[in-house]
């Protein structure tokens, strides 16, 4: 008989997705990975922004962690803020779920917890787990050149790099390439700067004190960033991404928005590579100036969009209702959902190229489908991810901005991607990376060994 989640024979994997859609996908992602390689499934969540049990396998045990985070506070925006105090608070909720779930392993009714697996901004359960004694690692859900930021983040700073400033925006990074100071981390004043280096040194703390490192990235893309974590961190390092590919994507559905399904219809209705696929993410915030000259650019393109515009997106602005001149010349050309189900959007044969910020589950998505990228990177890790995009991977091309969006500039970069020879070479590059990812996480190919060794390991 095969093993079942209520089988104690069982191993059984504890996951701490950061309540964040960015980090939740890849998490979700990675428990369903886990799963089909005989791992049981225990999702540990705070009480903020649960995922939908209706939408998750009936086998997996989703526990509630109290949270006691303002609702204020987790609305706000101040990541730093939201993560701190959910580190603080779910630290003792935490030992006490562990704590108990131990008792009931060693009484024989449980399964053997074979790991934990913390989003490393949720860094606290990896001590309390080391502490009881239980494996514990961290996934980091973006790239392995991000973090490789992370590690570098107190050097850089002391060598002057950070807080990033105007004036040495084009200076290379020798210490970290391929970055240039204008894609580290986007942070100018003092206090925001400070913040920021106190949170990433909990994180890479966390990551020291814990059993193992899991990145959602592929040794075939990153393998020197890998082997430079690994020689600093001097942990086991996992390479298992990227991890909506480890997994059919049909097994999970991480979405807390409300998928707006009618794109993919009336992307049936179009050319087959023709549409202009538009999104930042979940969490970034764009002012309408650049709202309305990013609509203005799409409409000057000629081209058909599919665009996401989420509440929240335009700060300070409820609706995502065009002026009416603009509604006039887009007219059908244009379709604007406030949440997509974008993985089977890339995947439409009409989507022709992805205007994004520069996500790392977004990029890793776009790329698996074979989609072409223009890049307009805000925040975060997307300017480090855009660097790679454009000038490692050379993949996409990015919208050149001096200080504020103009049309002019959306148009060009479409202009570029979407016609004429450079786009053609760039589809071709996309074409070569999206066969070394397919070939990485297929049977064999190293993603696909780096998950084996993970279910197989006593980290
Ligand atoms: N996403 C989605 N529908 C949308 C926009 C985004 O399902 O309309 C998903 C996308 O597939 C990705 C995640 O939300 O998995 C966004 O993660 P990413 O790392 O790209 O950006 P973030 O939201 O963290 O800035």
């Amino acid at each position: 008989m095969e093993p079942s989640s209520t089988n104690p024979g069982r191993g059984r994997v504890v996951l701490l997705p950061l309540p964040y859609q960015g980090h939740i996908n890849p998490m979700l992602r990675l428990a369903a990975a886990l799963d089909s390689r005989g791992l049981a499934v225990t999702i540990l969540h705070p009480e903020t922004r649960a995922p939908d049990r209706r939408k998750l396998p009936a086998d997996y045990r989703l526990v509630t962690i109290p949270d006691n985070i303002p609702p204020e506070l987790a609305a706000s925006g101040d990541v730093a803020s939201f993560v701190f105090a959910l580190n603080k608070n779910c630290a003792a909720p935490f030992r006490d779920y562990l704590a108990g779930a131990l008792r009931e392993e060693e009484k024989g009714e449980d399964g053997r917890i074979a790991f934990v697996v913390a989003d490393v901004d949720w860094f606290a359960p990896l001590s309390v787990a080391r502490e009881l004694g239980v494996a514990a690692l961290g996934l980091m859900t973006s790239s392995a050149a991000r973090f490789l930021v992370y590690l570098a983040y107190p050097s850089l700073s002391h060598k002057g790099y950070l807080p990033v400033q105007e004036s040495n925006f084009n200076t290379a990074v020798e210490e970290l390439p391929p970055f240039f100071v204008r894609d580290l981390h986007r942070v100018m004043d003092m206090t925001r700067h400070l913040a920021y280096a106190n949170l990433l040194a909990h994180i890479v703390a966390g990551v020291r004190q814990s059993s193992g490192l899991i990145i959602n990235t592929s040794g075939d893309i990153e393998g020197m960033e890998i082997e430079r974590i690994h020689s600093e961190i001097a942990l086991p390092v996992f390479a298992v991404g990227p991890l909506h590919m480890m997994t059919s994507s049909s097994s999970v559905e991480s979405s807390l928005l409300t998928e707006d399904r009618s794109c993919l219809d009336w992307l049936d209705t179009q050319r087959p590579n023709s549409v202009l696929y538009v999104s930042f993410g979940s969490l970034v915030g764009i002012d309408t100036d650049e709202f309305l000259e990013l609509a203005w650019g799409l409409a000057d393109s000629q081209r058909p969009f599919v665009w996401v515009v989420r509440p929240r997106l335009v700060h300070g602005c409820k609706s995502s209702t065009l002026p009416d001149e603009l509604q006039e010349k887009i007219g059908n050309r244009g379709r604007i959902v406030s949440w997509a189900p974008q993985q089977e959007v890339l995947r439409h044969p009409s989507v022709a190229a992805f205007l994004t910020h520069c996500g790392w589950n977004s990029t890793t998505e776009s790329i698996s489908e074979g989609v072409p990228m223009i890049c307009r990177p805000l925040s975060g890790d997307q300017m480090g991810t855009a660097r790679y995009v454009c000038d490692v991977w050379k993949v996409g091309v990015r919208v050149e901005v001096e200080n504020q969006l103009k049309r002019e500039q959306v148009q060009t970069a479409i202009t570029r991607l979407m016609d004429g020879k450079e786009g053609e070479e760039v589809r071709e590059r996309m074409r070569d990376l999206r066969h070394v990812v397919v070939k990485c996480t297929s049977e064999g190919g190293t993603s696909d060994v780096a998950l084996q060794r993970l279910v197989d390991s006593n980290v």
